[in-house]
């Protein structure tokens, strides 16, 4: 049934048998959603029916309540398989629910809540912004946005957009998050010649124009600095990694395919990049179940904030790394003629290749290194 926003109605229950059937069509449309002009809107569909947006809400299987963070980020590796643009869009709007659970008020979360349950809303969260960025001036009336931001994925698909930047007034100073109802903005100010990117083209990550945008009291989620308030700001950075493991658990399993197709598996040098591939894709995963338990038993308590940060710091530069060596092995693997078309392998390197740019990687390594000259025993008795 179509809704206000002419979205599918979203199920009332997140239901895993149905979830793992929409995984497997992601994954069979991604090389046409890659070139289609709506972008992933059908598999978003599909996360509707099957009740994935709402699953971390009150009640839901993954609720924010409750420890659930292994789970959660197994959840996202598995989007990220079927589809890396379509993982990437997806953590955007778990993200986005996270910050709305842990800062918006009683109101604004039965608001934003109902958005998803009963419309199906996809939220997006976009803080990446060139020259011309975001600030948010005082009028008469209120607040109005003026600026740009990048990077914005599935802007063409989020109903709800949290966007940060500069605030100056009498009561607010600093960087402020605030969600806007993307139904408001017009079409052309998402600039579809913005986006030419090596990969991820199904994110839609186009560039937006904000500028004029009057926000109303209730669009403002929390003080301004709250965003980068830690353990949260970068123990998120698990989930980005949880996505970006999931292209290479890809590529893994597409080399294998390939080389079974034409019989090349029995050879020793493809049985040792195999073991290769196969060694760092299972470490993923032990990084991200180990990094999901410590942001359960340590993101709320305050006590271990430095720790859950070098742990999630260490999860995501050592994805990166797992990433770069599986697409190295299968590269060699599978030859010129494996990274053609029809097989999928050449699409999900671009992905992958792109999607692993994040910020600052190099500054995040730095941290790292600063963390164990200050506490050079640390984990010493948890691992
Ligand atoms: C597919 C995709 C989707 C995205 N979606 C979103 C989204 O929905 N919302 C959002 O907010 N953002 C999004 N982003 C943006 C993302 O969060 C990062 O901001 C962006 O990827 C970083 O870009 P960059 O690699 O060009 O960064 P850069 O900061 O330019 O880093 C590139 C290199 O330069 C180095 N470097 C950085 N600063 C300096 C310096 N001062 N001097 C010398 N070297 C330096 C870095 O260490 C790195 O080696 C997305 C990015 C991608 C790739």
């Amino acid at each position: 049934m179509m809704t206000q926003d002419n979205s599918i109605n979203p199920a009332t229950e997140f239901i895993q048998h149905h979830f793992e059937e929409v995984l497997d069509r992601i994954a069979k449309r991604a090389s046409s959603t890659e070139n289609d002009p709506l972008g992933p809107k059908t598999e978003f569909e599909w996360l509707r029916s099957c009740g994935a947006l709402q699953l971390v809400l009150p009640g839901g299987l993954l609720d924010f309540n409750t420890p659930n963070m292994p789970a959660l980020l197994k959840l996202l590796k598995d989007i990220g398989k079927a589809n890396l643009s379509v993982g990437r869009i997806f953590e955007g709007h778990i993200n986005t629910l996270y910050l709305i659970h842990l800062y918006a008020d009683v109101a604004q979360q039965e608001e934003w809540y109902k958005g998803v349950r009963e419309y199906g809303h996809l939220f997006g969260i976009w803080n990446t912004q060139d020259k011309n960025g975001i600030t948010l001036i005082p009028e008469k009336n209120g607040f109005i946005v003026n600026g740009c931001k990048t990077f914005c994925s599935g802007a063409t698909l989020v109903n709800r957009a949290l966007i940060t930047g500069d605030i100056s007034s009498a009561d607010r100073e600093g960087w402020q998050m605030v969600i806007l109802n993307m139904d408001s903005l017009a079409d052309d100010r998402i600039d579809r010649e913005s986006w030419k990117p090596l990969g991820m083209k199904a994110s839609g990550s186009y560039k937006v124009d904000f500028s004029g945008y009057q926000l109303r009291g209730e669009e403002f989620l929390g003080c301004p600095g709250i965003y980068l308030n830690q353990p949260y700001f970068n123990g998120g950075a698990m989930r980005f990694s949880a996505v970006q493991l999931g292209g290479a658990e890809a590529i893994a399993e597409a080399t294998i395919a390939y080389l079974d197709e034409l019989c090349r598996m029995g050879d020793p040098f493809q049985q040792l990049r195999l073991a290769n591939m196969m060694s760092a894709v299972v470490s993923g995963r032990l990084w991200l179940e180990k990094a999901g338990q410590y942001y359960d038993s340590w993101a709320d308590g305050g006590e271990h904030n430095e720790e859950l940060i070098a742990f999630a710091n260490m999860t995501r530069v050592n994805i990166e790394e797992i990433c770069l060596k599986v697409m190295d092995d299968a590269n060699r693997s599978v030859g010129a003629r494996g990274l053609m078309e029809p097989y999928s392998l050449g699409r999900i390197f671009r992905d992958l290749s792109f999607y692993l740019r994040q910020p600052a990687p190099d500054a995040t390594r730095l941290k790292v290194g600063e963390f164990f000259t200050k506490y050079p025993a640390a984990f010493d008795e948890h691992i």
